[in-house]
Order: structure tokens, then C-alpha cells, then sequence
């Protein structure tokens, strides 16, 4: 027994753990889009797909598969290989869109990826350097987009959103989650889904928080924070190292997942949260003097007794 946590924090660890463990990756892989990167051997065709795959992983997931696959379809075998070459690119993702990105966007990621991989070695070899430098992951991502927007003369255009929002900027508030994502991959240990192709420590990864997983941590008490910014990003990786210190991001496929199954009304609803894996210490089932909402969908406010005993709050770190 870990002696750190209190009881409530034991028993959402040990609800996680579970989850954890009863996720049938074999089965979910295909529907993430990261499988996709399973599919190719050479390390710079990993890191262009994975890269292309993270920043379009936004938006409905069946949609984003699809318009990944016709991607990939136009780069052919070798997407590194496509990716010196930034006007043959360009011509060959004309026509593609997915919702504010235009082939154009892509084009200029991937060449300005691909410079990145010839100047440093590879992508990764790029952050691990900007990461011992600043020995702050949210610089070094941050420089890190620096370094593809200008190999790639990606700009930031006054007249469309996609050039500004293919690549996130972590200086701003944004909660980066499709970065993260990309980090997650290719940081976290090799285990069937991510790759552990980049040499970063997996303590320092930050949760990619995606509408799912913001919607579980609210509902676990990991965060109160209704908006998934950076610091909301931070909040609920602090309390997931918790339980884990060294790997907290290990969570997030399967919490991910669940939240997608589950499709979580974030309400008590006998129907929806049937089966669900964190129901024993989800917030809206937590008895009577806890938040709930009523048959009519109307939300109960948490008694004050309650709320000043902190109960359901975010776990302190
Ligand atoms: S029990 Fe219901 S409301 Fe709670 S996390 Fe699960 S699906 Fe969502």
C-alpha cells in the first residue's frame, strides 16, 4: 500500500490501474492514429507520419482516420524521402483538406519536418538537444515548432486558421494536446502503442488532454479546471504522477479510450455510466451529499459540508 495517498487517491488508482490493465490494446490500436505509425520501419517515415498524424488529430476520430489514410495514400511508401522535395509535396496534397488544413499546411509541416531530420538527424535528435538546453519541455516543444515553421516557411497566415494551427503554439495557454500526443508517442516506452523511439525521460510528459480525458479527470476529481489549458494539462499530469511518478502519461491511452467507449454523459445516468471502469469513484456517484444531477438533468450543487471537508477536489500534489 502506497502510504502518500489518501484513501480516495487509492482507490482512483487502483480504478485506473484497472482500467488499465483490462484495456484490450490489440483491440483499440486499429481505431488510434497512431497505428498507423506501426506501419513503417524506417525511423524519419515514423516521425513524418507520426508527425502529420498528431497535428490533424482533430475533429471527429472516424473523419481524421480517413482523411490520414488518403494522406499517406499521396506520400507513398517513402513519406521522408517525399518530403525533400517541398514543390513535388505541395502538388501532391493539392486538393487535400481536413477541416481548417489544407495540403498547402501539410506540404510546409513535412518539408519544414524533413529539413529538421537533415539538419539534426531526426526529429527527435532535435528535441532531445532544445530539451537539455532549456531543461523546459514547454520551451523546447516550443522552440522545437520554431525550428519546422521556418524550415518549412510555415507562417502564421493573417487569412486562414490552418498555417497558425497546424503546429500549436506552447507559448500560448493552449492545452498543446496534439504535441503532447506526438511526444507521448514517441517518448513514452515502447509497449505495443507508443514507439520509444525519442530519448525523453517519460517523467516529464505531459497528459495530452483531448475532450475525453478532460471529461474523465473532472470526473475523477484530477482537476476542477473547466477549460483544457496548459495549466489544466499540468494539473491532471501532477495528479496522475501520483500514482505514477516515473511514466504518469501511461494512463492516457487507455483513460482515451474508455472516455471514447463510454462516450461519459458526465452526468449520473444509470444507462450511459452502466459498465463504465471508474464509476465506483466518479464524482456523480459518489452518494448523496456529492454533485449529482437529477432524472430531470438538473444539477444538484455539492453540500457545503462536503465541499469544505474538499472531498472531491483536486487531488493536493
Ligand atoms: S461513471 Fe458515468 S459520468 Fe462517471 S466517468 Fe463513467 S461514464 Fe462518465
Amino acid at each position: 500500500m502506497d502510504r502518500r495517498l489518501s484513501p480516495r487517491e487509492r482507490s482512483v488508482k487502483r480504478a485506473l490501474d484497472a482500467v488499465r490493465d483490462g484495456c484490450d490494446v490489440r483491440a483499440r490500436l486499429p481505431q488510434d492514429p497512431v497505428a498507423v505509425v506501426h506501419r513503417y520501419a524506417d525511423i524519419h517515415d515514423r516521425e513524418i507520419v507520426a508527425l502529420a498524424a498528431s497535428c490533424i488529430a482533430f475533429g471527429n476520430l472516424k473523419s481524421i482516420r480517413a482523411k490520414l489514410e488518403d494522406l499517406l495514400h499521396r506520400l507513398g511508401p517513402h513519406p521522408a524521402r517525399r518530403a525533400d522535395t517541398p514543390d513535388s509535396l505541395r502538388v501532391l496534397l493539392h486538393g487535400w483538406k481536413h477541416r481548417v488544413f489544407v495540403g498547402e499546411d501539410i506540404a510546409r509541416l513535412l518539408a519544414g519536418a524533413r529539413s529538421v531530420q537533415r539538419e539534426f538527424g531526426s526529429l527527435g535528435a532535435c528535441f532531445e538537444r532544445l530539451l537539455r538546453e532549456s531543461a523546459d519541455l514547454r520551451g523546447a516543444l516550443a522552440s522545437w515548432c520554431d525550428a519546422i515553421r521556418a524550415g518549412g516557411g510555415l507562417g502564421r497566415s493573417a487569412v486562414r486558421r490552418g498555417p497558425a494551427h497546424v503546429l500549436p503554439d506552447a507559448r500560448g495557454s493552449s492545452g498543446c494536446k496534439r504535441l503532447l500526443l506526438l511526444l507521448r508517442w514517441m517518448g513514452r516506452p515502447a509497449d505495443g502503442i507508443d514507439l520509444g523511439l525519442w530519448k525523453v525521460d517519460p517523467a516529464v510528459l505531459l497528459v495530452p488532454v483531448d475532450v475525453h480525458v478532460h471529461k474523465l479527470a473532472l470526473n475523477l476529481g484530477l482537476t476542477r479546471r473547466r477549460v483544457p489549458s496548459w495549466q489544466t494539462t499540468e494539473e491532471i499530469t501532477r495528479a496522475l504522477a501520483r500514482f505514477d511518478s516515473a511514466d504518469p502519461t501511461k494512463y492516457d491511452f487507455s483513460l482515451c479510450h474508455l472516455g471514447m467507449l463510454q462516450r461519459c454523459p458526465s452526468r449520473r445516468d444509470a444507462r450511459m455510466c452502466k459498465g463504465c471502469g471508474v464509476q465506483s469513484v466518479c464524482i456523480h456517484w459518489q452518494g448523496d451529499d456529492r454533485r449529482q444531477t437529477s432524472s430531470c438533468g438538473k444539477k444538484k450543487r455539492q453540500s457545503g459540508q462536503s465541499r469544505r471537508r474538499g472531498e472531491m477536489g483536486p487531488f493536493t500534489c
